[in-house]
């Protein structure tokens, strides 16, 4: 790599920084961009895996189609016709309560409609009315039975073991869920929250969002996104592969990044990194400025793939979740080949179920096969699995699933006052406000306004659906 100037240069080939290339590049596209990745091809956490007409993933599985900057994304990677949607209102997923697997209704205040759980604890969620507001920064346990009732607990948990494979008792709520802690803060109650927020979307005469939305993936599945928008970075020598950055310097006009590959010299340097891995690099560039927390717990999980013929009958939809109340071994699984089409040969079906998470790492440990025959006998109380798997295969992931807990909010913080006290430097990526993709995009396109613009935004914080 030839020593250069460029207007931005961007640290990560993963979802985040190939976004906010395709964002500036949307925006301005006369800007020099260069992307620095370590490893050999882009996508990070994003992979995936095909053997024997098998098709799984590493990491994500999809995302909703909900999210403007993620729609956007896939236009301007031209991935239009490629794209495998499997709509929530559809395709029904299940939570496993007394051994059992339940079938559970997408939105949360359709729980109550249901025979889920007994009628005194459907009335103690009107508690919410007026419950007061906890003070500090409670647990995600903490606040759930707080406002709604402990009867809501094993729904709660099985919503962040589906997103962070995390413990609720550690997750905070204001870190997870910060539009709707603003909501209850504001208004009181999340119910009064909600209502006010519907009465005033129909002052403004605002059309309300049709249905629910759709689970996204690609026909190739999920590695279609990055590698399709690195193919053109890379070929105009926009994104250079097996250089890592160890360390950055601050210069009077930007940064000057030392790379294996050399050194570059930008204006604006995006950290499009997870949290953990920009935090080192962040120490090392602004002592002056420490930061609150070293590091963040990460959860890490494997997915063990198991092949089955017709004769198993596995219930249709996305899949199920397991609280940590029912003691299970796995964590949940995806119904990979009732989601998507491809995912399995004729006749043949695919079940990713997912171990380890927050709660049991020591799983990890445990080999292939182990895991495999855990995996299959847990599976089989919940579902009839006539014949033994005809393919299995353990993956585990390299990325850990960023855990937003203890100190997070003061980290956050942090992250906003280097903002104000540095116009050229951005910190997006996995961690870094929210951890699904759709975050990942959003971040991304702030990062790529506040470069075009020099605005730093108005932090809003958004009240996402919660969706099982
Ligand atoms: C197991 C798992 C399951 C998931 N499931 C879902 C899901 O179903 N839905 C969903 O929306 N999200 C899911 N996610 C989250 C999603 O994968 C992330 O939000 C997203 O991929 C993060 O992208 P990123 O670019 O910020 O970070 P990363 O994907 O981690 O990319 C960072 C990139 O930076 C590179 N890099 C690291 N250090 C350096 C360095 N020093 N110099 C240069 N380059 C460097 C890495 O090699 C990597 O390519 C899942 C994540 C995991 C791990």
């Amino acid at each position: 790599m030839k020593p250069s100037s460029y207007d931005v240069c961007i640290i990560g080939a993963g979802i985040s920084g190939l976004s906010t290339a395709a964002f500036l590049h949307q925006q301005q596209p006369d800007l020099q961009v260069l992307v620095l990745e370590k490893s050999l091809q882009p996508g990070g956490a994003i992979g995936t895996y095909n053997e024997s007409g098998y098709q799984a993933e590493w990491g994500p599985h999809g995302f909703l189609d909900n999210c403007e900057e993620s729609r956007t994304l896939i236009g301007l990677a031209g991935l239009e016709r490629d794209i495998a949607t499997a709509p929530l209102g559809a395709f029904v997923r299940y939570v496993c309560l007394d051994a059992k697997l339940r079938c559970i209704p997408q939105k949360p205040l359709q729980i109550l409609k249901e025979p889920l759980i007994p009628w005194g604890a459907k009335l103690r969620v009107l508690a919410d009315l007026w419950k007061k507001p906890l003070a500090g920064e409670p647990t995600v346990a903490q606040w759930t039975a707080h406002r709604f009732g402990a009867a809501l607990l094993p729904f709660a948990d099985a919503v962040f073991t589906g997103t962070y494979a995390g413990d609720i008792s550690r997750l905070k709520i204001d870190a997870v869920m910060p539009g709707v802690r603003e909501l209850e803060k504001q208004n009181g109650s999340v119910i009064r929250g909600v209502i006010n927020t519907m009465r005033d979307a129909a002052r403004q005469k605002k059309t309300p969002k049709k249905g629910l939305p759709a689970m996204t993936s690609f026909t190739g599945g999920m590695a279609m996104l990055p590698q399709r928008l690195a193919t053109g970075l890379a070929a105009k020598g926009h994104l250079v592969y097996g250089n890592g950055v160890h360390s950055l310097v601050r210069e009077t006009a930007g940064w000057r990044v030392l790379a294996e590959q050399g050194e570059v010299s930008c204006r604006h340097l995006v950290l499009a990194l997870p949290v953990n891995i920009s935090l080192p690099l962040l120490a090392g560039a602004l002592p002056t400025m420490p930061s609150p927390l070293a590091a963040i717990p990460e959860a890490r999980i494997a997915t063990v793939l198991l092949g089955f013929d017709d004769s198993a009958r596995i219930p249709f939809g996305f899949g199920y979740l397991a609280p940590e109340q029912e003691q299970r071994f796995t964590l949940g699984a995806l119904f990979s080949s009732h989601m998507f089409p491809g995912r399995a040969p004729a006749g043949r079906q695919l079940l990713e179920a997912l171990v380890g998470g927050r709660h049991h790492p020591r799983r990890l440990d445990l080999a292939d096969d182990q895991m495999i025959e855990s995996v299959y006998r847990d599976l089989g109380q919940l579902m009839e699995l006539r014949e033994p798997p005809c393919f299995t295969k353990v993956l585990r992931p390299r990325s850990g699933i960023p855990q937003l807990e203890e100190g997070y909010t003061a980290l956050l913080a942090w992250r906003n006052s280097i903002h104000v006290a540095h116009a050229n430097l951005h910190l997006c990526g996995f961690g870094w406000k929210g951890i699904g993709i759709n975050d990942m995009t959003k971040e991304a396109r702030k990062v790529a306004l506040r470069i075009c613009t020099q605005a730093l935004g108005q932090e809003k914080n958004e009240v996402k659906g919660v969706y099982f």
